[in-house]
């Protein structure tokens, strides 16, 4: 079932990038409409401020638009906040929803991210709602437990493959350069995939489950091809195009 899915692969260039920055989303479009055609989607999540930029220079290129999180209401008195209506407004297809450092710097809540999710999906968005554990619950072996209990509480009923996506990060692996074992890789997959087939039924059989901490050319291809990996959330790599361009060579 899961060989079906078409996987993505989804840059988040977090508090990252002036305008300048844009020439690499623009190289990246560029390859992607030169003769390079991967077999997979591509998405780039820049920060807020370049999201209107962004969104023109890959208009009607392969490279799709995200951005990095939203308010869960539509309008009001939220001094520096951003609807999700907003965003799409201004060009994005997805937003991500409870990335670890949105939880960690923000006290975001499983709850919380639940109706940033549901905010995502009013605007006719998909939602990409990041798990992760930290390093001490791995190490005292709670690293399904805790992911589970994630997924439950943030992934809204009522996802499906076409509005959500599960991105797997664990905390300890974002930015430091270590990463999971392919075997772990591939367990905690497993169990999101049984998990959200509990919680969901049939409709998230398809759902796209992004790996995501530490993803580099290097590692992509062994990364990608466990199971249930369905595409990668690439942070510092995505800044840069060859890095990022290496990373979707995965798919080619
Ligand atoms: C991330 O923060 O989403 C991430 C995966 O970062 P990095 O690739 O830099 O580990």
């Amino acid at each position: 079932m899961t060989t079906l899915i078409r996987p993505l692969v989804a840059g988040n260039w977090k508090m990252n990038g002036l305008i300048a920055s844009v020439t690499e989303a623009e190289t990246i479009a560029n390859e992607l409409g030169q003769g390079m055609s991967p077999g997979c989607d591509v998405m780039l999540c820049p920060p807020a401020t370049l999201l209107g930029f962004m969104a023109r220079i890959i208009g009607g290129s392969a490279v799709i638009l995200g951005a990095q999180d939203c308010h869960a209401d539509e309008s009001g008195a939220h001094t520096g906040d951003i609807s999700a209506e907003m965003l799409a407004d201004i060009g994005a297809t997805a937003i991500i929803v409870g990335h670890s450092e949105r939880r960690q710097d923000h006290g975001e809540s499983s709850a919380l991210v639940n109706g940033k999710a549901q905010a995502a999906w009013r605007a006719g968005l998909t939602a990409i709602i990041c798990v992760g554990e930290s390093e001490a619950q791995r190490d005292a072996g709670q690293a399904l437990d805790i992911i589970g209990g994630q997924v439950i509480e943030s992934v809204p009923a009522g996802a499906t493959a076409e509005n959500t996506i599960v991105a797997y990060e664990p905390i300890w692996a974002i930015g430091t350069g270590k990463t999971p074992t392919t075997a772990d890789v591939a367990e905690m997959h497993a169990h999101i995939r049984a998990t959200l087939q509990n919680h969901l039924g049939d409709n998230c059989q398809e759902m796209r489950i992004l790996y995501g901490g530490s993803v580099k050319p290097a590692n992509a291809s062994e990364l990608m091809s466990v199971a249930n990996v369905n595409g990668a959330l690439v942070g510092g790599a995505s800044l840069k195009a060859k890095d990022f361009l290496g990373i979707i060579s995965a798919y080619t």
